[in-house]
């Protein structure tokens, strides 16, 4: 799969996945996100709630915790608890005072805890009689301290908030004053908010609850000892103080937990309230903030799912696009491949046209070069022919005349020319014949020295100078002495042709010996030879000659002797102009 292909079809897919992956994350993180703020938010303002409640709380216990002090220093109350006398007065005064502060009861117990004066004296529930030495307020005020407690009253069954003071004579215990604020009124004021709002004791029991049907339910389970304390003091009267199943789903930091409650998740904030050991606790709801996370994550499943199916559209669109264009590219490369094939049919036909044509070529190519021979062969032939024809007419005649001195002369002439016809037809035998196989050495310096005798005439002819370069010791190679002149003497000869019409007509032989080779160059001042030429200089009948000049056979003829002779035969131009060729023929030896 190319680059480019690999982008187009395999990354849109990682991105599609990616996009997945990433918007999945993004959902989450901001539904968390705006589930922690929203909680965060509700946990700021539950705190400061819980700060609200408890100093209403605080407020409303304060407003009366003076009263059992007052009443303690009152020298009426003094004198009832030493003597008593005033009973009457203390009753009325507490009743006044009663009414005036706002408080549920204002009562003096004596040193046993029996009460002798009461503000509801006249009341059919009166507390006067009764005695309530159990209560940890009486215990505590006996102890010199001033008691606090939470009870249901055992006489009214009210529940209330009992505040006491002892009462002392000369450091000695004469009973207490007790102050009882019914708290009804708060818990009705945060029912009446629609706030969930809550009061613990020490030992977990709420006694103060904004909803009824946690009241008198325990946070904690309650152990036996727990059990046994509370019932001593009577604090909640018969009530059972079952455990309110409040599951801790989360602790988030000091006070503050999730709880589930018959399905439902809470908030509950809890603060110690100083100076009592009571608990103070607010639960809040925590459907709204889990709704604002759960609609962010609507929202946001929503927003992906679009994008998502954007994402798909476009990709749906960019694939059609993609199949269309390879589609146009498929037409294009099939319609490319038809006119391919066009034209590989083209030119095997032109290539059939050019075979025959080149066939015919070297048809007419032979055939020329068949004429130009015969033509050689006919123009040579003729010659002698027609000189034998004349020499054998005037034998006739010369035998007629009874001249037979003169005929043998005519006849020594016709078999010199039968002899001459006989050299052209065994030049020609050289290409019908096998290799003669190797007869013997020779020694060069003896053939280039018959070959010159063959040619002197021709030098002094055409007054071509010659210059030689051949070493003294005779180089001896293998072959025959006929064939190696027969080479030397075409390529001298024709050396000397080339040169008929230079002014300058030098002629230069060297031999040389290098690496067990004998290297005879013969170059010249002619023509030189046409670059066209060069390649077909060695076939035979090849001429540049006039007819009867010269028949093409002297190179072929000799490339064919060197070649059997084991050596090489080249041409080439020289610079200066004029040509040269070089002939290397393997050496035997060479005598010193
Ligand atoms: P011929 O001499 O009968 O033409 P050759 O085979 O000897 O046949 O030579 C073939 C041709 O090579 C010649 O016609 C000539 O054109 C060319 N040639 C040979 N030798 C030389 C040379 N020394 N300088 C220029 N051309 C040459």
């Amino acid at each position: 799969m190319s680059k480019k292909r690999f982008f187009r079809n395999i990354v849109p897919l990682w991105v599609f996945l990616l996009g997945i992956v990433l918007s999945t994350s993004l959902v989450w993180q901001a539904t968390r996100w705006v589930y922690n703020d929203a909680l965060d938010n509700l946990i700021k303002v539950g705190g400061e709630r819980l700060t609200l409640y408890s100093g209403t709380l605080r407020e409303a216990l304060s407003r009366y915790a003076y009263l059992p002090y007052v009443l303690s220093q009152n020298i009426d109350v003094q004198i009832l608890l030493k003597t008593s006398f005033n009973l009457d007065l203390v009753n009325r005064y507490l009743e006044s005072l009663n009414t005036e502060a706002g408080s549920d009861a204002l009562y003096v117990v004596n040193s046993i805890g029996e009460t002798l004066a009461s503000s509801n004296w006249q009341e059919p529930l009166s507390f006067v009689g009764h005695n309530y030495g159990f209560r940890p307020y009486f215990t505590d005020a006996k102890a010199g301290l001033k008691g606090r407690f939470f009870a249901i009253g055992v006489t009214t069954g009210r529940p209330g908030y009992f505040m006491s003071h002892p009462v002392l004579k000369d450091e000695r215990f004469l009973g207490a004053t007790v102050v009882k604020v019914d708290l009804s009124p708060l818990q009705e004021d945060w029912h009446k908010g629609g706030e969930t709002v809550l009061v613990s004791d020490a030992n977990g029991v709420l006694f103060l609850s904004s909803r009824n049907d946690w009241k008198y339910r325990t946070l904690t389970q309650l152990s036996e000892g727990q059990r046994n304390m509370i019932l001593a003091g009577r604090q909640y009267g018969n009530l059972s103080l079952d455990l309110l199943s409040l599951e801790t789903i989360e602790t988030l930091a000091d006070g503050q937990r999730i709880v589930r409650f018959e399905g439902d998740l809470y908030l509950m904030l809890s603060r110690s309230l100083p100076g009592l050991d009571w608990q103070l606790h607010h639960v809040v709801p925590l459907a709204p903030v889990r709704e604002q996370g759960q609609a962010v994550a609507a929202i946001g499943i929503v927003l992906s799912l679009l994008i998502l199916a954007l994402g798909l559209y476009v990709r749906e669109r960019r694939q059609k696009q993609i199949s269309r264009r390879k589609a146009r590219e498929a037409v294009a490369i099939q319609e490319m491949n038809l006119r391919l094939q066009e034209e590989v049919a083209e030119r095997s036909r032109t290539e059939t046209i050019l075979r025959e044509t080149q066939a015919e070529l070297v048809q007419t190519g032979k055939l020329a070069a068949l004429g130009h021979m015969a033509a050689g062969i006919v123009h040579e032939l003729n010659q002698p022919i027609s000189a034998i024809r004349t020499q054998a007419a005037s034998g006739r005649l010369l035998l007629d005349r009874q001249e037979t001195g003169k005929v043998h002369e005519t006849l020594t002439a016709v078999t010199r020319m039968t002899e001459h016809m006989a050299s052209i037809t065994a030049q020609l035998k050289i290409f019908a014949h096998k290799t003669p196989k190797l007869k013997g050495q020779v020694v060069l310096q003896d053939c280039l020295d018959g070959a010159l005798a063959m040619t002197a005439p021709l030098f002094s002819e055409f007054g071509i100078s010659l210059s030689k370069e051949v070493p003294e010791k005779p180089l001896i190679l293998g072959g025959d002495r006929a064939r190696v002149k027969q080479v030397l003497v075409n390529l001298i000869r024709n050396a000397i042709d080339a040169m008929h019409d230079s002014h300058q007509r030098d002629l230069l032989i060297a031999v040389s010996v290098q690496n067990q080779e004998i290297e005879i160059s013969i170059s010249d001042t002619g023509t030189g030879i046409a670059d066209q030429d060069m390649e077909e200089l060695f076939t035979p009948f090849f001429t540049t000659k006039e007819v009867g000049e010269g028949m093409g056979l002297g190179l072929s003829i000799s490339y064919r002797i060197v070649t059997d002779l084991g050596g090489t035969i080249r041409a080439q131009n020289l610079p200066e102009g004029g040509a040269q060729f070089t002939v290397r023929l393997p050496l035997v030896s060479c005598h010193a």
